[in-house]
Formats: structure tokens, sequence, C-alpha cells
């Protein structure tokens, strides 16, 4: 995990260069001063973007007595610097997103007094705000974000690998009173599960990709059928319930 948590760290910051590298193009043009600019990328490296904001309009306003290409050259720059924020934003959503909706998931899932339904809705109609709040709060990027600019962040997310989801077995079409039993007695594992399988499939939050990949079924290890009972040294098999035989579990592909 440490190594891991290293090699980000060690992307992100080349990602930076390599960013800053562009910024020093653009900023020929403008007559900026070293100085200037320094403020400007400090701001930057440092994601204090509500700064780096205000560093912008107060250039901005000193350029516009500058010469028309000096004023160009400086707008190129700006929507450089704003870009680079944006970046950054989509790319700080985009790790955090999927661990802090399983985290808000499995509080939920752990709560004993929450029904079937109201926990369902509450994924439908709330998660995602609530994931893009708690993103907002953990981010402190100096300036205000609104959920709804974490949401679109996360909307306009680099795509990573596509993952597998299975969906769980019992609780996802049966009517109310019995989905109601079957979320008390099931495990916590299970109510997690059957709340991500919501957030899948009832929220547009996640890109869904193929359906049953080729995921070898559990319930039969990926044979198809499952063994029913042993009477007098007889093995009776039948077909296996969980895969309907197909032996592949009963999946998606999302991201
Ligand atoms: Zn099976």
């Amino acid at each position: 995990m440490a190594h891991f948590v290293r090699s980000l760290a060690a992307l992100l910051l080349g990602a930076c260069l390599v960013l800053a590298d562009g910024t020093h193009a653009a900023a020929r043009g403008t007559r900026l001063s070293k100085a200037e600019r320094a403020v400007l990328d400090k701001a930057l490296s440092e994601k204090r973007f509500g700064d780096l904001r205000k560093e912008l309009r107060l250039l901005a306003l000193k350029v516009a007595r500058r010469p028309k290409a000096a004023q160009e050259a400086f707008a190129a720059l700006r929507a450089d610097y704003l870009a680079k924020r944006t970046a950054w934003l989509r790319a700080a959503v985009a790790e955090r997103f999927l661990p802090v909706a399983r985290e808000l998931i499995t509080a939920r899932a752990r709560d004993k007094k929450s029904t079937a339904s109201a926990s369902l809705t509450w994924v439908r109609s709330q998660l995602g705000e609530h994931v893009a709040r708690r993103i907002a709060d953990a981010l402190k990027a100096s300036e205000k974000l609104t959920t709804a600019a974490v949401l679109e962040a996360w909307k306009q997310r680099k795509r990573g690998a596509w993952r597998t989801f299975e969906f769980p077995t019992g609780g996802q079409s049966q009517i109310v009173a019995t989905r109601q039993l079957w979320w008390s007695t099931a495990r916590e594992n299970q109510r997690v599960d059957r709340l991500f399988q919501a957030l899948l499939l009832d929220t547009k939050l996640l890109d869904l990709g193929k359906r049953n990949p080729k995921v070898p079924c559990k319930a039969c290890r990926g044979t198809g059928v499952e063994e029913y009972f042993v009477r007098r040294g007889k093995e009776h098999t039948r077909t296996c319930r969980r895969c309907g035989g197909t032996a592949h579990a009963p999946a998606t592909r999302y991201r």
C-alpha cells in the first residue's frame, strides 16, 4: 500500500512538472515578472485554488493596460492554470469517489435500525450528494467546492480500468415484505453488496460495462451444476441456482 501511494505521488509529481513546463512556455509572451509567475506556481502547487483565482484576477487588471499581444498571452496562461486546477480536481475526485461511496454504504448497512427500502432509497436519491460532500470537505482546496462541482469532476474523470461486481443472491426482485425479511437477516457484507448493486444499477453515477463477463460461478465452482443431496451413496445434482447452469457468476463490469 505504502509503495502504491509512493508511486502515485511520483506519478502526480511527474504530471505536475510536465504541466509546469507548458505553463512557462505560455508565460513568455505575457511580460509577467518572475515573481508574479512564482506566486501563481506556488498557489497551484499548494492547491490554493482560491488564491490562484485571486492572483489571476489581479494580474488580469494589470495586463489590461499592456499591448494586445501580452493580453492574449495572459488569457492563454490563465486558461492553462485553470485547466490544471480542473485536471487536479478530476483526478482527486476520481481517486476518492468509490472508496468513499463504499465507506458510506458500509456504515449504512451496519445501521441495524435502517430498513431495506429506506436504505435503497437513500442510495438512489442521496448517496451521490453525500459522497460529493465528503470529498469536497476532504479536499480543502481553499476554494468553495460545491457538491455539484465535485459531481461534475467525477462525470468528467479520466476513466480507469473496468472492475467486476458480482450480484448478490437474494433480495433483488422480491416483494417488499420478504425483502425486508432478507435485509434483517442478511450478513453485513450481503447488505453492502445489495446497496452497491443499487448504486450501480439505479443511479447514473458509474459506467456499466459488459454484463456477465466470464467469471466462474462460486456456488458451483464453474461447473453449472450443484450437488443436491447424497442418498444411498448416490449423488444427486441439479442445475446451479445461482448461475442457472451457465457456470458464470451473474456479474457486471463497472468503472
Ligand atoms: Zn453456478
